[in-house]
């Protein structure tokens, strides 16, 4: 099939109503968002619009099916994620295209990105069945203790564009292996990805009204009634801190439980006797997976300054070879940023850090033409009241900033709100164990350049957020803890 009437078949086989109770339905209002393509700018579909009447429709189908859902036996639960797992492997070419059509990212990067959302499924179907509780003797001998583990309830999932499915596996997989149902409101720029994940959920068996999925182009108004009402028992958010910080707010009214997944601003450490070849293939992972657009891109590298000017060349060196384009096509390794409202935001840290004296050693410019490309870049000579040093960049961009003692680089790595991960390149394990147990964040990367697992609690800490999807961790965020005293005569 040629490649444009593959794209159109993609797109036009999700479809772009709302989901509730398990039809798909137009939205109360009768309006549509358009989505667009960030590689041209141009239409590629539209999508229903929610109204908050609509919202608390989803709502209202998520609670009806919670008694039944969270009676399911669990083997049951598993399976059904198990299937969708294999479904979506199946079917991954598929939606890799429709991934890097709405959002820009490069086929391979979709790929990994569908590989990793799959991967959820095929962890919380195993976790599934061993949600356990505990039984013991009182201290006294009197009595027994019995602890539940029980399905917390209806959930709201509000998701980000940036990993328009993984985003949203990470919150389904442990939400249906714990017998909770959800209503998901994903972004707006990105909800492809997700509608036609809920098909496949609904192929591999998931019940009606166990997932809801709601677009809307007001998303603050029609989570507002959800917040507010005290049927719904849980929120998990992934996204900024900004937003995340209003939420908490509105979710303190019903003392909703809440998990926050936030804004990051990676620090990458290269120490003086790090393997330099590997901090620099770290490095490119950490900076462009995503195209930088990502919670745990790097966005500040602290180098030894013994080791920042050669790192800093064969950086540019790599990154200024990158091959910008569509991300469907094929060696592209850079596509463009989701919109030009995020595409003008890095250029504005950009030109704040030339503006302060920063020298650009590849890149640094918006490209003309349609679509939101910015090439990647590397600045050194950075001034310490730059702001991309404190804001998250979002974009390929690669501050190099020289430190002299281990004490400096631990300091500037932790002279930021935010907590999420850190990336470390050295070879000596004193100060590896120093430099991790010193690092204020919920992940650290030692000697790699990425850190998600569906195996391994993702999360942060400080303004990054609380709460961690993933691991052992995950299922938790979705049980409530039940306990029983029980008097024996
Ligand atoms: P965002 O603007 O905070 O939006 C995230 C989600 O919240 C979207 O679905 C958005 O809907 C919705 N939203 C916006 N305002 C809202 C409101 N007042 N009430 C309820 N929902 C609201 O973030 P983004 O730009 O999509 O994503 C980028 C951010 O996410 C970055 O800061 C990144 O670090 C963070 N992120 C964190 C993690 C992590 O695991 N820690 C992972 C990925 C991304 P609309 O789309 O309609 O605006």
């Amino acid at each position: 099939m040629p490649d444009a009437t593959r794209e159109k078949a993609v797109v036009s086989a999700v479809t772009t109503q709302l989901f509730i109770g398990g039809s798909w339905r137009e939205g109360a209002g009768g309006r549509r968002i358009d989505i667009e393509d960030p590689s041209t700018g141009e239409k590629l579909t539209d999508v229903a619009d929610a109204t908050p009447d609509d919202a608390v429709a989803a709502l209202d189908a998520a609670v009806a099916a919670q008694p039944g859902w969270a009676a399911t036996p669990p083997r049951e639960r598993g399976e059904i994620l198990r299937r969708t797992f294999e479904l979506l492997t199946d079917r991954i070419d598929d939606f890799a295209l429709l991934m890097t059509l709405e959002m820009g990212k490069p086929l391979a990067d979709s790929r990994a990105e569908i590989t990793y959302a799959a991967e959820f499924f095929r962890w919380f179907a195993e976790e599934a069945v061993r949600i356990d509780g505990r039984y013991s003797m009182s201290p006294n001998g009197a009595g027994r203790l019995l602890v539940l583990r029980q399905p917390v309830g209806p959930c709201l999932l509000i998701t980000p564009w940036n990993f328009p499915m993984a985003m949203g596996t990470r919150k389904f997989g442990p939400a249906i292996a714990a017998g909770c149902t959800m209503v998901c409101k994903p972004a707006t720029l990105t909800p492809l990805s997700m509608l036609a994940l809920a098909d496949l959920l609904t192929e591999a068996g998931l019940p009606p009204g166990v997932l809801n999925i709601v677009t809307s182009s007001h998303a603050g108004d029609v989570t507002k009634p959800l917040l507010a009402d005290n049927r719904l028992r849980k929120l998990s958010f992934t996204g900024s801190t900004g937003v995340g910080r209003e939420l908490i707010k509105l979710a303190a009214d019903n003392v909703l439980r809440v998990s926050m997944e936030l804004g990051g601003n990676a620090p990458f450490l290269v120490f003086d006797d790090a393997d330099l070849d590997a901090a620099v293939d770290g490095a490119v992972l950490a900076k462009m997976r995503n195209i930088g657009e990502a919670c745990t891109a790097a966005n500040r590298f602290h180098v030894h300054e013994h080791v920042a000017p050669e790192f800093a060349e064969r950086l540019a060196a790599r990154l200024g070879a990158m091959k910008i384009g569509r991300g469907t096509e094929e060696g592209v390794e850079v596509g463009p940023l989701v919109e030009d409202k995020q595409r003008a935001k890095v250029a504005e840290l950009v030109d704040d850090a030339t503006g302060k004296g920063a020298r650009v050693l590849t890149g640094g410019n918006a490209k003309d033409g349609p679509g939101y490309f910015f090439e990647p870049t590397v600045l050194t000579d950075i001034s310490a009241d730059a702001r991309l040093l404190r804001e998250e960049i979002f974009g390929p961009v690669a501050p190099v900033i020289p430190f002299r003692t281990d004490d400096e680089a631990l300091a500037a790595a932790n002279a930021t709100q935010y907590g999420l991960v850190a990336y470390v390149y050295t070879a000596g394990l004193d100060r590896a164990v120093r430099v991790m147990e010193g690092l204020e964040t919920g992940m650290i990367g030692l000697n790699q350049g990425v850190v998600s697992n569906p195996a391994a609690p993702f999360g942060g800490v400080k303004q990054s957020g609380f709460g961690r999807e993933g691991g052992r961790e995950g299922i938790g965020e979705y049980l409530e803890t039940k306990y029983v005293a029980m008097k024996l005569s």
